[in-house]
């Protein structure tokens, strides 16, 4: 539920309006806006007598929200919530953003070779896990703590912002000290205590749909998040489990125009895995602009043929600038404009001002 004060209500009515929501056993979070305050009340399962709140001096409007997800609902927030990562790369905002890189951080040559790659095409951060969650127990499970170090490696050889994918809630404490964002993957979708632990961290979070997961599922899995206090979550559309093995995944397009209208969180498109296919990564990632994500997420290797992981739906280096060139007219033609890499010139260390 959503309490909207009167314009110019004094502090005492919301602190009052505060307190009322408390001694009912709720939880209170107030939202000073441009115009007016709101205090959201969280802690419900279910509709809330709001007699008591609509009576006290200076409510102007009790909304109910009427999805399960409260924080999470365009209901809740009907501005767009634009996650900042470190580097000042913002997603969910009028430019469209580029994530890419490889599957798994391999080496410092493949990792740096990537980055430089995908930068100088246009991405603004790197994608590469330290941390894999493979099907089998046998393949690559990628480089661990080494991977990190070399992910921040390649930050301070690019400027590059470094999204990395966390599996556990030990991992995420570590991934949070080299991370710009920490990825959820689509198998921890549902990891709730994961899901509590990033939202304590409080760095933006990368959540991918799970593969079985329903919108709504994803948006519950958000708000998990969000009832920790941290709204920098950033969500994506990777493909969902279908019938046909013609693809890995079925991408759904969907998802996007469904996301914006119901959330005001930014929503990105991976159609790496969402296909599965490298010959169908560009048509969707074109189709997923087209269609509103705030960004994309994409594998590109240096050496697709010898990669660890996903070798089969990375892009060549080429084929991701390429892809960049053909994006240009279509998010001009949605208004929106592509977000350029940092002028910083590559190898530079970022240097605190004194
Ligand atoms: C990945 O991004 O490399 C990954 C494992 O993705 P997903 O969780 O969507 O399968
Ligand atoms: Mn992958």
């Amino acid at each position: 539920m959503l309490v909207v004060m009167r314009h110019g209500a004094a502090p005492e009515e919301i602190e009052r309006v505060v307190r009322t929501i408390v001694e009912m056993g709720y939880e209170a979070r107030p939202m000073p806006g441009a115009q007016r305050t709101a205090v959201g009340l969280v802690g419900n399962d279910g509709r809330v007598d709001s007699s008591r709140i609509e009576a006290l001096p200076g409510v102007a409007q009790v909304i109910h929200v009427t999805q399960q997800y409260k924080q999470v609902s365009r209901e809740w927030r009907p501005e767009n919530t634009v996650v900042t990562l470190g580097t000042g790369v913002r997603v969910g905002g009028g430019e469209v953003v580029l994530i890419a890189g490889p599957c798994s951080v391999e080496s410092e040559d493949q990792i740096v070779t990537a980055a430089r790659a995908v930068r100088a095409a246009g991405a603004t951060a790197l994608r590469g896990g330290a941390f894999k969650p493979r099907t089998s127990p046998y393949s690559f499970q990628g480089l661990g703590a080494r991977g990190l170090e070399l992910l921040a490696l390649a930050r301070r050889e690019t400027g590059l912002a470094i999204v990395t994918e966390a599996m556990d809630e030990a991992g995420a404490h570590l991934v949070a000290e080299y991370a710009d964002c920490i990825q959820v993957g689509a198998r921890n979708m549902q990891n709730y205590s994961l899901l509590r632990t990033v939202g304590r961290i409080g760095k933006p979070v990368l959540l991918k749909r799970g593969m079985a997961a329903t919108v709504n599922d994803l948006l519950l899995a958000a708000e998990y998040v969000l009832a920790e206090g941290n709204a920098q979550v950033i969500l994506c559309e990777r493909g969902v489990r279908s019938f046909d093995p013609a693809v890995r995944n079925m991408f759904d397009l969907t998802a996007i125009p469904i996301v914006h209208k119901l959330s005001h969180l930014p929503i990105i498109a991976d159609p790496s895995h969402g296909t599965g296919l490298r010959d169908q990564v560009t048509p969707m990632a074109r189709a997923a602009v087209a269609a509103g994500a705030d960004g994309l997420l994409i594998e590109v290797h240096p050496a697709p043929d010898r990669a660890l992981s996903d070798g089969a739906q990375s892009l060549y280096p080429d084929q991701f600038a390429a892809l960049v060139s053909e994006l240009r007219p279509i998010v001009t033609a949605i208004g929106r404009t592509l977000a350029v890499p940092s002028p910083r010139r590559v190898g530079t260390p970022v240097v605190a001002a004194v």
